[in-house]
């Protein structure tokens, strides 16, 4: 292990990444309960008050995709809200190791799923291209064990400027996103590997692939449900009556069609369902049971325990989510338990486990190491304070979860080709055991 990871031989890059912010977006539980600085008709609030006045209250998934992506007014659409100057920080954007350890996670499943020629690396959600700009440094350390092999990036983004900004970190040319372009987009990255862009999944071409979703289910949009004594309803959003431009919660007085989502045994007397992230898992399940590769997923989120974690971040403080929507992020935790039911067997499904494991089982310590050999006093200070960051329990150690869905045979050594021909003993998959080089 440690010989894979001194062959990673980049250069520490702590000085690009030097500040932390104090707030991550898996910090609080909580929704609108803070005070609201101000509250401004923004377009979208505008849009959403005259939609309500026409077809009536509207349920809190349909808030999220309105306020998120609209694609005119839409948070993400036209924003960059990572890092120090946006809204919330992220793991790939506190530091560089993170990324680079996702690399060679990559590199040692395809290495023990037997080498195809070709793969795809999908990513959903890459924000400003940070993590892939990481993975990509990997394959190119790593150019001699990767070298037969045909490696092509898709990168599935609804953010017009996202996308722009991941084509000038991971392209040398400038790369035309506009709304109206033909999709998909095509470049090439600084290393020479192809290079795509989708608005949707379904869009990505069907191959072996490998695929990657860090910070993106959270966004996705989740209804709300509250247990009462006439059974399960929905929680929605209307107009409040008191004081004009104002939103409100309201329960919806009879049962709606998204009740469907829950289970019949729940427990909880609130919770949150995400059809949009069952989706999605199908389509990655449907794909990898066909055609080989996995998907890894990292979020924060909870294994079918929590309630209401519905919350909004704007300038790196809570937001109350009602409040000047289209200005703040909307996220809520992820429901592990449900994305391993929406797999439905067609795949393995491991995890969630927490970040510090993951990272610590990845190598994480021996890579620091090797940085901080490297570095002078001050930028083994940043490294050592972006490594407290991502594996102190009490930051995003504990709060975020690795995930993964690989073929059934990857785990249980049989042969992809031949599903009756046993091999001896699989190698325990890294992250979720011990990362093991063979
Ligand atoms: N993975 C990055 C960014 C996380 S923020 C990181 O960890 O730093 C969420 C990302 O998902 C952004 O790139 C946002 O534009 C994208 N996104 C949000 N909703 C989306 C959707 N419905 N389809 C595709 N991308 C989406």
């Amino acid at each position: 292990m440690s010989v894979l990871l001194r062959a990673v031989a980049g250069p520490p890059s702590a000085a690009a990444r030097a500040v932390i912010p104090c707030l991550w977006r898996g910090k609080y539980f909580s929704s609108g309960k803070e005070p609201a600085e101000g509250s401004p008709v923004t377009p979208v609030l505008r849009h959403l008050i005259y939609k309500i006045k026409s077809t009536g209250p509207i349920t809190v998934a349909e808030y999220m995709k309105e306020v998120l992506t609209n694609p005119a007014k839409g948070y993400y659409v036209y924003h960059d809200m990572l890092g120090e100057q946006g809204d919330f920080i992220t793991s790939p954007e506190i530091s560089q190791v993170f990324g680079e350890l996702l690399g060679i996670w990559f590199i040692s499943e395809w290495m023990a799923t037997g080498k195809s020629a070709a793969f795809q690396l999908v990513e959903l959600g890459p924000g400003r291209g940070t993590l892939m700009g990481d993975i990509l440094r990997v394959f190119s350390q790593l150019g001699s064990v990767l070298k037969n092999c045909d490696i092509s990036i898709h990168l599935v983004e609804v953010s017009q400027k996202l996308s722009e900004i991941q084509a000038l970190t991971l392209t040398e040319q400038k790369v035309s996103l506009e709304r109206n372009a033909g999709y998909p987009v095509k470049g090439v990255t600084k290393s020479g590997i192809p290079i795509s862009w989708y608005r949707d999944l379904q869009d990505v071409p069907k191959g072996n692939s490998f695929y990657l979703a860090h910070e993106f289910f959270d966004v996705l949009p989740v209804h709300k449900f509250q247990k009462t004594p006439q059974g399960w309803r929905e929680v929605l959003i209307d107009i409040d009556p008191q004081v004009s431009d104002k939103l409100r919660f309201v329960l919806a007085p009879c049962a709606t069609p998204a009740e469907a989502f829950i289970q019949l045994d729940e427990t909880r007397d609130h919770v949150e369902v995400c059809p949009d992230a069952g989706v999605i898992i199908q389509e990655l399940s449907q794909r990898i049971a066909l055609t080989g590769g996995g998907a890894l997923i990292a979020d924060y989120g909870h294994d079918g325990t929590k309630t209401d974690t519905l919350r909004g971040f704007c300038g790196h403080k809570l937001h109350d989510v009602l409040i000047a929507p289209g200005t703040a992020d909307l996220t809520a935790d992820v429901d592990f338990s449900y994305l391993r039911r929406m797999a439905q067997g067609k795949v393995a499904s491991l995890g969630p486990v927490k970040q510090q494991m993951f990272l610590k089982n990845m190598g994480i310590d021996v890579r620091l190491k090797v940085l901080l050999d490297k570095s002078d006093k001050q930028s083994r200070e940043q490294l050592l304070q972006q490594y407290d960051m991502l594996m102190n329990p009490k930051k995003m150690g504990e709060r975020f979860n690795f995930f993964a869905l690989l073929p059934h045979q990857r785990l249980h050594g049989k042969s992809q080709t031949n599903a009756c021909q046993s091999k001896p003993s699989p190698s325990p998959v890294a992250g979720f055991g011990e990362l093991a080089w063979r």
